[in-house]
């Protein structure tokens, strides 16, 4: 079929395979450079690099009308969401570094109990961070060691959080994540099983769902569904048995990440 057969055939395809072009160039910039930049792996890279080609050759050569012009709109979608992606994975990984300096600082209070300036620290990091009522109890607890001579700011510190009304959950003690019992605000350890208390909390709250994986997975069962299942369903008629093998690959990818998605906390 010649361009003008096209043209006469799906006037919106044909435009979309004359400019496609574009968010296409996008994606592969974007994801090479995310590459470059070590922000993804090479192999999930590559692979990125790779849909992003198929999709923008079914948009040029669809094996039908409307597909080309559904491939055109995934690369579309894709695109528009690259930049929620990247604060999703920004989020996450300060949410793994935030982490990383509350485990250290929960080691020091530990191992020196006596170090009020890493109960401060910890009790700013977890106040800020979704656990005000934790940070409240932790500063309240240290502060009286603390001479204002000394540690004017972290005075100032309390006298803002305390003028600023909580809400009433965040006062509400939180059960501990290993037996469900609740313990008093700001406890280091859980005190009926003894296991670590608070930053197990915070961990189930800033690791426990990881929000890149879902993402991802949403972005592939949502291209399966409108580009890959269509596609495989247009070769039945000429390739029966690639067309039934290329249906049941994709149902099974699909149902699988959605089953993990649901399961998976
Ligand atoms: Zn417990």
């Amino acid at each position: 079929m010649n361009f003008q057969d096209r043209v006469i055939e799906s006037p919106l395809g044909a435009l979309a395979a004359c400019v496609v072009w574009v968010p296409l160039a996008i994606w592969m910039i974007a994801v090479i450079g995310w590459i470059v930049a070590g922000e993804i792996e090479t192999g999930p890279g590559i692979l990125a690099v790779g849909v992003g080609l198929t999709l923008g050759y079914l948009t040029i050569v669809p094996p039908a009308p409307h597909l080309g012009i559904l491939s055109f709109l995934a690369i579309l979608l894709t695109i528009i969401l690259f930049p929620v992606y990247k604060a999703v994975a920004h989020r996450t990984a300060l949410n793994a570094l935030d982490f990383e300096q509350l485990e250290k600082l929960d080691e020091t209070a530990r191992l020196r109990p006596d170090n009020v300036y890493a109960i401060y620290r910890m009790a700013v990091l977890v106040y800020d961070r979704g656990f005000p009522g934790h940070g409240l109890a932790l500063l309240s607890r240290v502060l009286p060691s603390m001479p204002e001579s000394h540690f004017r700011q972290e005075h100032q510190t309390y006298r803002v959080w305390r003028s600023n009304p909580l809400p009433h959950a965040a006062m509400n003690p939180t059960p501990c994540p290993h037996c469900g019992r609740t313990n008093d605000l700001g406890s280091l350890d859980c005190g009926h099983c003894g296991r670590p208390y608070l930053k197990d909390l915070v961990r189930g709250r800033w690791l426990g769902k990881g929000y890149v994986k879902p993402f991802i997975s949403a972005w592939i069962v949502i291209v399966l569904a409108v580009v890959g299942l269509p596609t495989a369903a247009q070769l039945t008629q000429t390739h029966p048995a690639l067309a039934i093998s290329l249906i049941a690959i994709q149902l099974a990818v699909g149902a699988w990440l959605l089953l993990r998605s649901f399961t998976k906390r």
